[in-house]
């Protein structure tokens, strides 16, 4: 795309743009709520603001397409996936969950993802490419538009890796927050990383009040490294550090998120080192019993051994929880939706 896309510029960055057009600020205001209160998704459709505005505009922006291609609806809980067709055709998927607190949607910050974790469907076609913050806002406006109802948590834990894709989830942070669109509370936001260290200092520093959440999956680098090439890079005594960094320039407590696999990292020992590896540490833990893909063989812990788990932390005084299984009948795990689509359509 030669153009830029309109729905990923900040609303002060708008101000700039219209008075460098020569026009009043206040068609900056108009604009800004067309895309982002009235999630309009072409500068047509602005109807209160001057042709030759919008034209002006239309010269070097456009509103980056995030387009509904698929939706399925679990008559299990009713989580609705999304996958989303973008300008290029590629396809992004998203999720809807209602849940007590309100609802929640969880949006894609890449389509693929090149950090090649081995449970995860997402990244087994690799990287296609970054997505723009406007991209990410899309999914959830489109969300709105379907559902009808109001969103009132985030994640970033459709495909891709937020921390690879760093100024644009900033942006889109920023842009998500910000009370000329949908104003939500940072504290509402959950950036999950598989843990790249340069880049949770880098956040650490931006002193938002967003929670992080860091994808462990195993308690030592040799069981890590096996389920996650990115241990390769960064062992786990250096992310412990970004995260007591980061607890400590932003006072927030952290999330662990833990997928339980039968037999790899699911016994006593595991749940003992887990336990002293976070020792001291202000957390929370989410055991996810692993969602099995069927490119590969790792079978999901099975109940007894998952709650074996969760009392041994518990003994320790860790906070846990074991997340609840959302939309399992609709290709629930990170990217399923996504590859079977792909793969069926040949796109
Ligand atoms: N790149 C980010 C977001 C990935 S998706 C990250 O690594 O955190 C969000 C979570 O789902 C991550 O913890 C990821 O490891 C996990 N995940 C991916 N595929 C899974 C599967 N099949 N079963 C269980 N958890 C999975």
């Amino acid at each position: 795309m030669n153009k830029k896309d309109l729905r990923s510029v900040e609303y002060d960055k708008m101000e700039s743009l219209i008075m460098l057009l020569g026009e009043k600020k206040f068609r900056a205001e108009q604009i800004y709520s067309w895309i982002h209160k009235k999630h309009i998704f072409s500068v047509s459709q602005m109807n209160n603001v001057p042709v030759l505005l919008r034209d002006k505009v239309s010269d070097e922006y456009d509103i980056y397409t995030v387009k509904e291609v698929k939706k399925q609806e679990s008559a299990i809980d009713g989580t609705r996936k999304y996958l989303f067709e973008l300008y290029d055709g590629n396809l992004i998927e998203s999720v809807f969950m209602r849940y007590e607190h309100g609802n929640s949607v969880c949006i894609s910050t890449q389509a693929g993802c090149r950090m090649g974790c081995r449970f995860c469907a997402s990244t087994i076609d690799g990287l296609a490419r970054n997505l723009t913050a406007g991209e990410m806002l899309g999914q959830i406006y489109g969300i709105i538009a379907d559902t009808g109802e109001r969103i009132s948590n985030v994640v970033t834990m459709g495909s891709g890796e937020p921390l690879d894709n760093y100024e644009s989830v900033i942006t889109f942070i920023r842009m998500l927050t910000d009370g000329h669109g949908l104003n939500i509370s940072q504290r509402n936001i959950t950036v999950s990383t598989c843990g790249l260290v340069p880049m949770i200092k880098k956040l650490a520093d931006e002193k938002l009040t967003i929670t992080l959440a860091i994808s462990l999956h195993a308690s030592n680098d040799e069981k890590r490294r096996e389920l996650m090439p990115i241990a390769y890079k960064y062992s786990l005594k250096e992310i412990m550090e970004a995260c007591h960094y980061y607890f400590v320039k932003t006072g927030r407590r952290l999330t662990f998120e833990y997928s339980l696999v039968r037999n790899i990292n699911d016994t006593p020992k595991d749940a003992e080192e887990l336990s002293s590896l976070l020792k001291g540490l202000n957390c929370h833990i989410n055991l996810i019993p692993v969602n099995p893909i069927k490119e590969r063989d790792y079978v999901q812990s099975d109940k007894k051994a998952v709650l074996s788990f969760k009392n041994k932390l518990e003994k320790k005084h860790i906070n846990v929880t074991i997340r609840r299984e959302m939309g399992r009948d609709i290709d629930g795990a990170c990217g399923q939706l996504r590859r079977r689509i792909i793969h069926e359509k040949n796109y």
